[in-house]
């Protein structure tokens, strides 16, 4: 298992490189995000959260009830999303669809105890590249949108406090603050990563 990065590592606030080699050394990585996110109990987990900026991100939406469900299509077809999960995304982009603007509650990783609403659009395009390289196009909606959307974002050190409303991040100030400092403590015990 890997160490989580917590808000206040700087690792967190660094755009990923694109990812060039589809080796050994990135399956075991990205086997290694999986079952951290498993023991985290997270349903998804991007390389900048395991102190390495790169365009790579693991989601594992299992256990969401009606996963089969949810609109989306992989490649074109409707597969069934719970024997492709946990999925894992290289060099991903992401382009909202025409689609309405939805709020809920999320949490993350690198925000123990922190939850808080954020708006994000209903439905998006992600092009991504698999473990083998191979592309593959997701359009999905709903909760499989809002995690892409989310993981996507740390692979550009984009944070989801980044893009909740000013009167929600009023309201978690106070943790935040207190969370950002424990960050940098933990960068300076551990070291950065990226260095
Ligand atoms: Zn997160």
């Amino acid at each position: 298992m890997l160490r989580v990065t917590k808000y206040g590592e700087s690792v967190l606030r660094k755009k990923g490189e694109k990812v060039t080699e589809f080796g050994a050394k990135l399956k075991k990585l990205a086997a290694d995000m999986v079952e951290t996110m498993h023991e985290e109990d997270g349903a998804g987990l991007a390389a900048q959260q395991v102190g390495q900026a790169l365009e790579l991100f693991v989601i594992d939406l299992g256990w969401h009830e009606g996963l089969n469900d949810l609109p989306y299509e992989l490649d074109g077809r409707h597969p069934p999303l719970d024997l492709l999960m946990p999925m894992t995304f290289v060099n991903a982009t992401v382009t909202p669809l025409k689609s309405d603007m939805v709020t809920a509650e999320e949490g993350c990783l690198s925000f123990p105890e922190i939850r808080a609403e954020v708006t994000r659009p209903d439905r998006i395009r992600c092009e991504f590249q698999d473990l083998d390289g191979v592309r593959h196009t997701l359009v999905a909606g709903d909760w499989l949108a809002r995690v892409v959307q989310h993981e996507y974002d740390h692979t550009q050190g984009v944070l989801f406090v980044d893009r909740m409303a000013r009167e929600t991040l009023r309201a978690i100030d106070t943790p935040l603050k207190h969370l950002r400092k424990e960050g940098r403590k933990l960068e300076k015990a551990f070291g950065n990563p990226e260095d």
